[in-house]
């Protein structure tokens, strides 16, 4: 694809084909950073959807039989291929989502992990045997796959996200449906053909572009065993809840309010170097960004001075400019929703320290930008600090110790991650031993965990009993086997009701 102006499609990928249905709807994708339209997607009805589904049911018993180290080899390939195409990929997640390229590049770098980890399905599949559990009985266990897995993707990141996904779920044998965000569809098109070239058979991954009623279709159609959610958290609970009404297995990962507490003792550049980071990296539309910043009262004002210089210094351009720090935001809809939260906070009394409104980018006036913004002495009550703002606001509020501030976090809704600053090994330990959080940082504000771990938060920013990659995706993923085996056979065991022992 190209970068030009020409406006162009985006279709399906079904059955190891292209395709856009017939009479398809359109929905617009934009350049955040011209604000003008890159292209347009095809939006499923319920009869692609189908057409998804089938193909990856119809894959499934073939792929699910196909040895484990010739799945393993598959992911190797496309490993190489993905690691061929780098730059390429990057370009088509700044183009439709607007982050700097080098960020899109990171993301890509935190998919690739997913995909090496994938490599290594053979040993994750390892099996537990015990030899004689009775006299002439063997026990084994295995986790074999569930059969057609969907996954639902954000926004936020094209690649990364589906890379927390269908990697693993294929490994394991399973096939898979991928609907990505409707706002940059791009790239889970370019992955799927990407697998396709490293040779996954048609079927063993389909890309449905679409909205609500592909969603919809993948949650109620009996042949999806499985599906995987991000996105926002009433959209997360609507799939949990359909989904497992459904009888699917469902984990469903929600959005986030993540803190960074700056205790007393902490190294304050190192503390302001992160807050900005964190809170205006990808302009805030990440679910790990750092959007409130709890401050101890004693050292609140000199952190506060460093970070108004550091937010002075960042450079707003769009994603393809040299050296930019920080991009547009993804729609037209989304900034203007962001700067009303802007005039909420104000209008609830937080202090505006920096305001980002009517920030003006040179060469990019008609792109969808917000400037950096500040709020100091807000408080637990107001909107901009209980509700996802997911663009480029950091809220301070101010605390007298520790323990107030783990009750802050702890009284959040949200529990995605959080990080704390410190130098002192008791208070992180207490931080981390008390926060009712899913992820958390010591010292690292945006505690992404490697996909040898596993990614997941706690209360309204996860449903479902488990975290997404890693270990748990491999559980997620498959089903146990347990079999009880006695050889020979010509010892009989003779008639017993009694309860095997
Ligand atoms: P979103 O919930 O609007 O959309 C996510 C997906 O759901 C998209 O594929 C979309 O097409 C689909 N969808 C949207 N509305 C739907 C509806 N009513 N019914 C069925 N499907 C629907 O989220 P977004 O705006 O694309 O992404 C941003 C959100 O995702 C933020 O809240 C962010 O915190 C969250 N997020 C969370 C994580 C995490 O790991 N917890 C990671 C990334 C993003």
């Amino acid at each position: 694809m190209s970068d030009s102006h020409t406006v162009y499609d985006i279709p399906h990928f079904i059955d190891g084909h292209r395709s856009t249905g017939e009479n398809p709807r359109w929905a617009e994708v934009y350049n955040p950073a011209e604000g003008t339209v890159a292209g347009r997607v095809a939006l499923a009805s319920q009869v692609e959807a189908e057409a998804a589904i089938l193909a990856a049911h119809q894959a499934f018993r073939q792929w699910s039989e196909t040895p484990i180290l010739t799945r393993a080899r598959l992911m190797f390939r496309f490993r190489e291929l993905l690691d061929q195409h780098r730059t390429e990929l990057a370009r088509i997640v700044t183009r439709e989502h607007g982050k700097v390229l080098s960020d899109a590049a990171g993301s890509i770098q935190r998919g690739f992990e997913n995909v090496e980890y994938a490599c290594g399905i053979a040993e994750l599949l390892k099996g537990d045997y015990s030899p004689q559990v009775a006299t002439g009985v063997d026990s084994y266990s295995m986790r074999l796959p569930l059969g057609v897995c969907a996954g639902i993707t954000p926004f936020n990141f094209p690649v990364m996200v589906p890379l927390w996904m269908f990697p693993l779920a294929i490994a394991c044998g399973n096939t898979f449906v991928l609907k990505p965000s409707e706002k940059d569809p791009s790239a889970a098109l370019f992955l799927a053909e990407l697998l396709h070239e490293a040779g996954a058979p048609p079927g063993v991954l389909n890309v449905l572009q679409g909205d609500r009623v592909a969603v919809d279709t993948l949650l109620t159609d009996p042949r999806v065993a499985a599906v995987s959610f991000v996105g926002s958290t009433p959209v997360a609970e609507h799939v949990y809840h359909t989904g497992t009404r459904h009888g699917k297995r469902v984990q469903a990962l929600g959005g986030a309010k993540n803190h960074l507490v700056v205790l007393a003792d902490a190294d304050l550049d190192q503390a302001a170097d992160a807050l900005v980071n964190a809170a205006y990296g990808s302009a805030g539309e990440r679910c790990m960004a750092i959007s409130v910043g709890v401050v101890v009262d004693a050292i609140a004002e000199e952190l506060v001075a460093k970070l108004k210089t550091r937010i002075g210094q960042l450079k707003i351009a769009a994603g393809t400019v040299a050296h930019a720090d920080m991009g547009p935001l993804i729609t037209r809809e989304h900034q203007a929703k962001v700067m009303a939260y802007i005039d909420v906070g104000a209008r609830e009394g937080a202090q505006l320290v920096i305001d980002g409104r009517g920030l003006k980018v040179a060469g990019a006036t008609t792109g969808f930008f917000v400037g950096p913004t500040l709020f100091d002495h807000a408080s637990p009550t107001m909107r901009i600090y209980r509700e996802e703002i997911f663009g480029p606001v950091l809220t301070l509020i101010r605390v007298a110790d520790l323990d107030a501030a783990i009750t802050l976090v702890n009284a959040h809704e949200y529990g995605n991650g959080c990080a704390v600053f410190t130098r002192e090994g008791g208070a992180a330990r207490e931080f981390c031993r008390r926060a009712e959080i899913g992820m958390i940082g010591i010292n690292v504000p945006i505690p992404v965990p490697m996909a040898f771990h596993s990614f997941g938060g706690w209360k309204r920013s996860l449903f479902g009993d488990t975290a997404i990659y890693g270990p748990e995706g491999v559980h997620f993923y498959t089903r146990l086997k347990t079999v009880t085996a006695r050889w020979p056979l010509d010892t009989r065991p003779g008639v017993n009701l009694n309860f095997p022992s």
